[in-house]
């Protein structure tokens, strides 16, 4: 263990609570927030527990104006009987630091990271909605806070963890989400910053998937940079096909974000005996697989949703109607083993649930 120690700083009003039935995401913070320093020389120090409140940066820092961030995306789960879960949250610190890297931002200690997301949702524990399918969406980030309008690495950052009540993303069991594929923007390339969760990569995301909603479709499929060929991801998930009874998911190529849903999915695939390969895959072979009758499921992958089915593509304006537009019995079954292992109804075979005291 490093020898650092969280000072806690509690706040004296608690807000009221929301009503956790109608809860829209991302729009209600809780009481508390985490934050830790980096400077240059003295490296990562101060790490703090304090109560939700704005930040306060000099206008030239370099985050307003180079996008110099990067930022992850968990939850905790409150399980049946009132315990606290976290799914994989090694993993996501395991990716901030990846991330890190891209971005030229000092990594940051994993165990001390783990213990700030441990320490915050307990003391917040109150803020996790005791119904069925909502949850606690943790925001870990990291902003670069030096005035510097030189095109350089900061050199200084401020880490923070927030927390925001979710409701359940699907009210009425899943419903399946129509799709346009995107023929004219894409959303990273090979050798940009597409595997990393950086703010930039989402700024740029928004035209295509604002074009898209005014025709009626929820998100774009994401085609490679270089060929308009392969697909990548959808919206902000990863993406699986069922074709013939093997699933497939485009391989990671340095442009895809590495999900941490995406890889759970693969390892319960394998667990199942289901045959699943990682590989590139054309959109021509999806609509191939589409003609002749061997496109069963597709659905998309990630923390918010955890599997968004798709039931309908649209391609060069064909629609491509997959499953008769209705959730598949893997995609199912994939969201019933993975929202029962993190919130406690399932075993966990595969040791992927975290406890917090
Ligand atoms: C976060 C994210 C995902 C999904 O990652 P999970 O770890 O499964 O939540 C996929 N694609 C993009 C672009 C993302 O930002």
């Amino acid at each position: 263990m490093n020898n650092y120690q969280i000072d806690i700083e509690l706040c004296n009003n608690r807000k009221e609570k929301p009503s956790f039935s109608n809860l829209q995401f991302g729009k209600t913070y809780t009481d508390h927030m985490f934050v830790m320093d980096y400077t240059q020389g003295q490296g990562w120090h101060h790490p703090r527990i304090i109560p939700y409140q704005p930040v306060t940066l000099d206008p030239a820092a370099t985050i307003f104006h180079y996008g110099q961030t990067v930022f992850e995306g968990l939850k905790a789960y409150l399980s049946e009987n009132e315990e606290v879960f976290l799914f994989r949250p090694e993993e996501n610190i395991k990716r901030l630091n990846r991330s890190c890297e891209r971005l030229c931002i000092p990594p940051v200690d994993e165990e001390i990271a783990l213990e700030a997301l441990k320490k915050l949702v307990a003391i917040d524990r109150d803020w996790i909605p005791n119904v069925e399918g909502m949850a606690l969406y943790i925001r870990p980030f990291i902003i670069s806070t030096e005035p510097n309008l030189d095109v350089s690495p900061s050199k200084s950052y401020k880490f923070m963890i927030i927390l925001s009540p979710v409701g359940a993303f699907y009210k009425e069991g899943m419903n399946p989400v129509k799709i346009a594929v995107e023929q004219e923007y894409v959303r990273a390339v090979r050798g940009g910053t597409g595997n990393a969760k950086t703010a930039g990569n989402y700024a740029g995301a928004m035209l295509a998937q604002e074009k898209s909603g005014k025709s009626g479709y929820s998100q774009v499929l994401w085609l490679d940079g270089k060929e308009n060929k392969y697909i990548e991801e959808v919206g902000s998930m990863n993406v699986f096909f069922k074709v013939n009874g093997e699933v497939i998911t485009p391989a990671l190529s340095g442009s895809i974000l590495e999900g941490i849903t995406r890889k759970s999915v693969i390892e319960l695939l394998k667990h199942w005996n289901v045959p699943v390969s990682e590989r590139k895959i054309s959109i021509d072979e999806i609509y191939d697989a589409h003609q002749n009758g061997q496109l069963e499921e597709a659905f998309g992958t990630g923390t918010a949703a955890v599997i968004s089915p798709i039931g309908e593509l649209l391609w060069r304006n064909e629609k491509l109607v997959i499953n008769n537009g209705k959730t598949g019995p893997l995609a199912q079954k994939i969201y019933d083993a993975l929202t029962g292992i993190q919130t406690g109804k399932m075993e966990d075979p595969f040791g992927w649930r975290v406890t917090v005291e």
